[in-house]
């Protein structure tokens, strides 16, 4: 028996559970009250013990100027997601 087999695989820290940028886009934002660039990003969610990147609040946009950030739903995130698959 090896020390090292009470470490486990889920506590070495891993890439999928990063945001990844998705793409840009300008949008109204309610702090700025004005229409700014925000950056859309996919936030992975730690189910059991894997991160998935498709479940319903994965999609938030941040706003560049202010930092104050979203979650997309519903139509919009439908929206979004296509626009990002069909450039
Ligand atoms: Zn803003």
């Amino acid at each position: 028996m090896s020390i090292f087999s009470i470490f486990r695989p889920d506590r070495i820290p891993s890439l999928s559970r990063l945001p990844k940028e998705l793409g840009r886009e300008e949008r109204p934002c309610e702090r700025c009250v004005r229409r700014t660039e925000h950056i859309l990003y996919r936030v992975p969610k730690k189910v059991v013990l894997l991160y998935v990147k498709e479940h319903p609040e994965s999609l938030h946009a941040t706003c560049i100027v202010c930092a104050r950030s979203t979650v997309l739903t519903g139509e919009e995130r439908e929206r979004v997601l296509a626009s990002l698959r069909d450039p």
